[in-house]
């Protein structure tokens, strides 16, 4: 093993799902799943092809109730190549006796490959080889390349190499009775002897899809001709190739795909547009070069290495990988968000949550440009997240929990709880507080870059509008003398209301309500950043009075937090009245209480009643915020924040939390990094595992869960290392566990490119020569150095520290 590969041996049809979302491969643009090319969608295989944007609604009835839904939908699926031997049927994993078989994903380029040897009906036995990948140095390209050798015969094969466009949403079980139809065939075309192309649309939104072939055959570095055979038919076009091979000799077949869609700049028709550049594909090799430099590239950036365990490392390379084919620097230029499910696979619809919070500070650190995208990903859509805000009777800016193609809310209304088979209340939507993460991204992506175009463009007018919009759904109680927010959900969805109550909402979120007093400092003090033209003008668009920026004021002062009679503070007010839970119960009469929302509500109960939580949520605030920070905003509001109010809350809650969310693992080991770092290393590893061990049983093959894989970077960064920006200066803050021996990684400090080096004595950055000419200011609590172009310096680590 080399650290960059997750490999399988034998096939596993009940695994398969799983393999197939974490083989995945893509571009930032596009990604497909690591399915067999050769096999269709069934209950084991599920060849699902998405790009970012490419979303579609559809109406299903339910209960007689028109639902609609948005998707990002499966595209036609570019993968298929299928083998026939001596005129027999094309050959499947299932009709064949299958004599080695060893599915990879080769993270350091983003390939899978698969290696067969098998036996046929006729006892021929024959080995092929795929090789596949969806290209990082051109984002419209991917290619497959199969090599083929008879082992104990010689004889006639066919190739059918197609593009199907006969494809619906039906990767998720759980929403099969939803419409999944979203294609409309347009038209199959040939381009010549060689290329054949097929062109979709969507049926809502008209998004035009198009894909082209080049499909060529070579032996021993030569061209093959093959004959070739063409079958067409609106939603499907197919070439079947021809060809003799030989008993121990190795031949080729390359198959280049060309992808456009109408949401691309600089195309007219897709159709042509692809089939042209399919005539032009470089062959594979040449292409997969171009490829592999690319990805390259992208790790010298992104590549952090560890020592002292090679499974950690290969899983951090693995969830890097994995972000980037998600987020890459083509993805800057799209309009696209991150969602939560990557592009991987059809759970929450590819739709975009909060979960963006947990790759924002590795990618504003690596690749800015990309952090800077999904930030304009939310800016476009203010105008709907201004209406919506308008419409719920609050002013400012309110975008949805859940995301999609125009930003409005596409939270579903109603959802299926597959214990209980029934369709229950989704009140969800209520989860206001991702608005307040989309203003905590801007603010870091800000600390970090200081793009001050980018501030003053797009950014403050975001941050101004979210505050106004906090302003507005907060209300002053005089007989407390603060404000309070009533209504809304923290992130634990086990709380949607309160017991028996028919309004959804909770008051005084308390994970909100500092969220909220903190990001009004910041927003009062925003106008005072800008240049005073763009304050200026940014006020006077907006019409910000000095009264509203003392509200604000007010509010950093005076937002109400709940707290117990004993120092613990409550996840929102009223927890402390519920029922506590007898987990022990629960724990022997099932296997996994994850989701003891859908238990209790299977079981004829409601989780509203309970001190229960399915993930972090006022444990988050010791997530994204030091200690020192905590204590100012608290201090601020004028509640105590003692040394131990950390320690004490993580406790008390990490005994309530059932972790039905895997991100809560990210979060909890981040919290427990300073406080119990044993525990934090177990939990780090569950998160760490949670894909490529599928830990909820099911899911992952329904998508990766990219805020998690995401977050575990994220945690090495922010909590191990304990990397953060304050006051302009980079911190280093290490908590390394003792499974780590030692850290290092590159960052972008405000253009200065840094290389950190880290173990339990030493800290070291050296400020690369390229990059920035200014200096930067970085260090470790009580040592922060000016640091220039070309520095090194060195750093001490307190052993009770490190
Ligand atoms: C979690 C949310 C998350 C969503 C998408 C849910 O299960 O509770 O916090 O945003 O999944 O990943």
């Amino acid at each position: 093993m080399d650290g960059f590969l997750l490999a399988y041996e034998g096939f596993d049809s009940e695994a398969e799902g799983l393999r197939e979302a974490l083989t995945s491969t893509g571009n930032g643009y596009l990604c497909t799943r690591g399915a067999a090319e050769w096999e269709g969608a069934d209950d084991v295989h599920y060849p699902g092809t998405y790009a970012h944007g490419g979303y579609n609604r559809e109406t299903t009835m339910i209960g007689g109730l028109p639902v609609l839904n948005e998707d990002l939908v499966n595209l036609p699926n570019w993968l298929v190549l299928k083998l026939r031997i001596e005129g027999e049927d094309a050959i499947t994993l299932e009709d064949v006796e299958l004599l080695d078989y060893r599915h990879e994903y080769d993270i350091r380029n983003a390939t899978v490959l698969r290696h067969l040897r098998f036996r046929d009906r006729g006892g021929r036995e024959t080995t092929l080889t795929s090789r596949r990948f969806v290209s990082m140095a051109d984002q419209h390209h991917a290619g497959i390349e199969w090599t083929l050798v008879p082992e104990n015969w010689s004889g006639h094969v066919e190739v059918i190499s197609a593009l199907d466009a006969r494809v619906s949403n039906a990767g998720v079980a759980r929403y099969q009775r939803l419409e999944g139809r979203h294609l409309n065939p347009i038209s199959p075309r040939t381009f010549g002897p060689e290329v054949i192309a097929l062109k979709a649309e969507t049926r809502q939104s008209n998004l035009y899809i198009s894909q082209a072939t080049r499909t060529r055959v070579f032996r021993g570095g030569e061209s093959l001709p093959a004959g070739r055979t063409l079958d067409q038919m609106e939603d499907y076009i197919q070439q079947v190739l021809a060809f003799d091979v030989r008993q121990g000799e190795a031949t080729r077949v390359e198959k280049l795909v060309a992808f456009y869609t109408s949401r691309d700049p600089a195309v007219s028709d897709t159709l042509m547009r692809a089939a042209r550049s399919a005539a032009r594909h470089s062959d594979f090799s040449a292409a997969f070069d171009r490829h592999s430099a690319a990805w390259e590239e992208l790790w010298r950036t992104c590549d952090g290495r560890v020592s002292g365990n090679e499974q950690v490392q290969l899983l951090l390379r693995l969830h890097t990988a994995h972000l980037l084919q998600v987020c890459s620097p083509y993805t800057a230029d799209l309009d696209a968000g991150m969602p939560a499910r990557g592009l991987n696979g059809e759970a929450y619809r590819g739709h975009v949550f909060w979960d963006e919070m947990y790759a924002f500070p590795f990618l504003n650190v690596r690749l800015p440009e990309v952090a800077r995208g999904l930030l304009m990903y939310r800016y476009r859509r203010i105008g709907e997240a201004r209406a919506a805000a308008r419409e719920a009777g609050f002013r400012g800016a309110m975008f949805p929990w859940q995301s999609g193609s125009e930003g409005i809310e596409e939270t579903q209304r109603v959802h299926l709880n597959p214990l209980s088979g029934r369709w229950e209340p989704d009140l969800s939507h209520n989860q206001r507080h991702v608005n307040a993460a989309i203003f905590f991204n801007i603010w870091n992506y800000f600390q970090a870059t200081h793009d001050h175009a980018f501030l003053e463009n797009y950014g403050a007018e975001m941050m101004l509008d979210i505050a106004r919009f906090w302003a507005s759904i907060a209300h002053f109680n005089p007989a407390r003398e603060r404000y309070e927010i009533h209504g809304v959900m923290g992130p634990d969805e086990f709380h949607e209301k309160y017991p028996g109550a028919q309004q959804g909402g909770l008051a005084n979120n308390a994970y909100t309500n500092v969220m909220v007093a903190w990001l009004c400092d910041i927003a009062a003090k925003l106008p005072s950043l800008l240049s005073a033209s763009s304050a200026e003008g940014l006020r006077a668009r907006l019409s910000i009075s000095g009264d509203e920026l003392a509200l604000w004021q007010d509010m950093s002062r005076r937002m109400f937090v709940p707290i117990h009679e004993n120092g613990i503070i409550s996840q929102f007010e009223g927890w402390v009245d519920l029922e506590e839970l007898d987990w022990d119960v629960y724990r022997a009469k099932y296997d996994s209480i994850q989701r003891l929302d859908r238990i209790l509500r299977a079981e004829g109960d409601d989780p509203d009643r309970y001190k229960i939580a399915k993930q972090a949520d006022t444990v988050m605030l010791f997530y994204l915020f030091s200690d020192e920070e905590l204590r100012e905003i608290f201090e601020r509001l004028g509640y105590g924040y003692r040394p131990d109010t950390a320690a004490r809350n993580v406790e008390y809650y990490d005994q309530r939390t059932s972790h039905g969310s895997t991100l809560s693992f990210v979060t909890y080991a981040g919290v427990l990094a300073a406080i119990d770092p044993e525990s934090s290393w177990d939990r780090f590893l569950v998160a760490l595992g949670s894909d490529v061990d599928d830990i909820q049983g099911g899911t992952t093959k329904e998508g990766i869960h990219l805020g998690v894989m995401a977050g575990t970077l994220d945690l090495v960064q922010r909590h191990y290392a304990g990397a953060q920006i304050r006051d302009s200066v980079l911190y280093f803050d290490p908590r390394l566990p003792s499974g780590l021996g030692g850290l290092s990684f590159r960052v972008q400090f405000r253009e200065a490119p840094i290389l950190v080096t880290l173990n339990s004595d030493l800290l070291t950055l050296e400020v690369q020569p390229e990059g920035a000419s200014h200096e930067i200011r970085a260090g470790i609590p009580g040592d922060v150095r000016e640091l220039c172009p070309g520095d090194r310096a060195v750093f001490e680590l307190s052993q009770d520290r490190a």
